[in-house]
């Protein structure tokens, strides 16, 4: 059932990371992909794919262990990032690609931008170094000015040069990809439970109906399970590889094609496992009224600058994101420069997620949508379909023609933004005594309360042997017994999940407090 416990500690197995190629046009990501896709496929011999499923596994060995990946067979932060603005993150990590005859270019900086704003990890493939001119060295310094240090100048991204198209080095690249899971990620899941995941594309076939590649992100997904997907619900009645073949069960990050549904899903849509076939239209059917509510609040409480200002006064958000256009290089430089004079003292951090030289595009809202950024445009406008398609997410795109008008307006907004002054007061303190993992909820703490009171909207810190471990967070929910509790007092139990952090431990105490506001003197 959906919701059900993670399980224990002891359940969780690693998981294939899940993988984007990104980069620039024509350097290479299509026949990267491909050439990944023929050279080493999990459990097949070369050229094994018969199927484009839309996402495929790899294996490689790392350690003298057999490891897994799964590739997202689109390449480009495009959809990427509309996936991410439409709430769903199937990466873990990207493979940014640089043709090594031409360097970085735009769209190299702008897939950097993307995989950074997603926080995803990056791996650099290096391509094209069979050709005579390549110059893998100048694409290391390049990127080093965007900040992405390679390993070998004591940096922490990996670098791999590699030709697709003479199949040269794939194994070190997959096995950078492996590193770089490895140290940076935690990639667990428990395949013993019901399936969740995300759909990737979706079709219909004239002769199957509707077919959907999922990608399974927790559990295990068998043939015949009720599931329900977007709009569409049903039984799975077959599964298939990417090599065509019929598969019976899909295990964590394993890509499967799966037919039976009523309805097409959309691309970035989620699935669950459920009961039974009625559950499930039930499900569906409650889903597509939320979604729609959903899509509707999401108009409304997307971030305008004014917007903005208003949840700062509330204490809710610190982070302005921004997404630069303009005409020239020149004037974008020179906005980012002027915006980084801002002081806005510790409090608010001002970022600049993206910038570009041109129009402002389709690929630019989605980003603003899936990082929350407004979008300054400098003597530019929207391009084709973007303006309708920010009405549409409510992304606000501000225009401006005098650089200053535009520095004298987010420095306003952001002094707006700086908080009145408080004074903090305990409200009480709760001690951890077990960790409950649910899948829907992330870690829940079973706590007992040892002094004062616990309030659902106050804000709580985690001490852990006296030491501030994490601080002002929110509680995502606070419970009683089975019931939702708008507070729980000394002396009770109560299960509660905070917001944002998930690093919990037993023995750890959650210290509730608020802030009052005092008059500014
Ligand atoms: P994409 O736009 O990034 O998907 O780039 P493609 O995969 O379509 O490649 C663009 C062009 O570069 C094609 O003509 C490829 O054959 C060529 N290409 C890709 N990788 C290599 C490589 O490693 N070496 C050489 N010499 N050419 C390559």
């Amino acid at each position: 059932e959906f919701g059900t416990d993670e399980g224990d500690e002891s359940d969780l197995v690693i998981r294939p990371p899940v993988v984007t190629v990104m980069g620039h046009v024509d350097h290479g990501k299509t026949k990267l992909l491909d050439a990944l896709r023929n050279a080493n496929v999990a459990g097949k011999e070369a050229g094994g794919i018969t199927q484009h499923i839309g996402a495929y596994q790899v294996s490689t060995e790392v350690d003298g262990n057999e490891r897994r990946i799964t590739l997202i067979d689109t390449p480009g932060h495009e959809a990427f990032t509309a996936m991410r603005a439409r709430g769903a993150q199937a990466t873990d990590i990207a493979i940014l690609v640089v043709a090594a005859d031409d360097g970085v270019m735009p769209q190299t900086v702008e897939a950097l931008n993307h995989a950074r704003a997603a926080g995803v990890p990056i791996v650099v493939a290096v391509n094209k170094i069979d050709k005579p001119d390549a110059d893998p060295t100048k694409v290391r310094g390049q990127l080093t000015e965007y900040g992405l240090i390679p390993e070998e100048y004591g940096g922490d991204a990996m670098f791999v040069d590699v030709s697709a198209k003479s199949e040269l080095n794939l194994d070190k690249l997959l096995e950078a990809v492996v590193l770089t899971a490895d140290a940076s990620l935690d990639l667990r899941a428990n395949p013993h439970q019901d399936a969740q995941g995300l759909v990737v594309e979706a079709h219909l076939d004239r002769g199957r109906g509707p077919v959907a590649t999922v990608l399974v992100q927790r559990g295990t997904l068998r043939v015949g399970d009720s599931i329900v997907a977007g709009a569409g619900y049903g039984r799975v009645r077959a599964m298939l590889d990417e090599h065509g073949d019929n598969i019976e069960v899909a295990d964590p990050s394993r890509p499967a094609m799966v037919l039976g549904l009523t309805a097409v899903p959309g691309a970035g849509q989620n699935f669950i496992v459920v009961e039974d076939d009625r559950m499930a239209r039930q499900i569906a059917e409650k889903r597509e009224a939320r979604e729609r509510a959903a899509m509707q609040a999401k108009r409304r409480v997307r971030r305008t600058l004014e917007d903005f200002m208003a949840s700062m006064e509330k204490g809710e958000s610190q982070e302005l994101n921004l997404i630069l256009k303009g005409d020239v290089s020149g004037s974008v430089e020179a906005l980012e420069d002027a915006l980084a004079q801002i002081d806005v003292g510790d409090e608010v951090s001002l970022r600049v997620i993206d910038r570009g030289v041109g129009a402002i595009t389709e690929t630019n809202v989605d980003l603003a949508a899936a990082s929350d950024a407004i979008i300054i445009g400098f003597n530019v406008r929207p391009q084709g379909k973007a303006g309708q398609m920010a009405d549409k997410e409510g992304v606000e795109i501000r225009y401006y023609s005098v650089i200053y008008n535009a520095i004298e307006e987010i420095e306003a907004a952001l002094k707006g933004m700086l908080k009145p002054v408080y004074e903090e007061s305990t409200l009480g303190q709760a001690e951890i005594r077990a960790i409950f993992r649910s899948s829907k909820l992330g870690n829940i703490a079973g706590c007992m309360v040892t002094s004062g009171v616990i309030r659902r909207n106050a804000k709580v810190r985690i001490l852990r042997d006296s030491k501030v471990v994490a601080d002002n967070l929110d509680l995502g929910s606070l419970k009683r017994e089975k019931d939702d509790a708008s507070e729980v007092r000394e002396g009770f139990e109560c299960g509660l999940v905070v917001k944002n952090f998930q690093d919990i431990k037993e023995g750890d105490v959650v210290e509730a407090f608020e802030m009052r506001e005092i008059a500014r003197s």
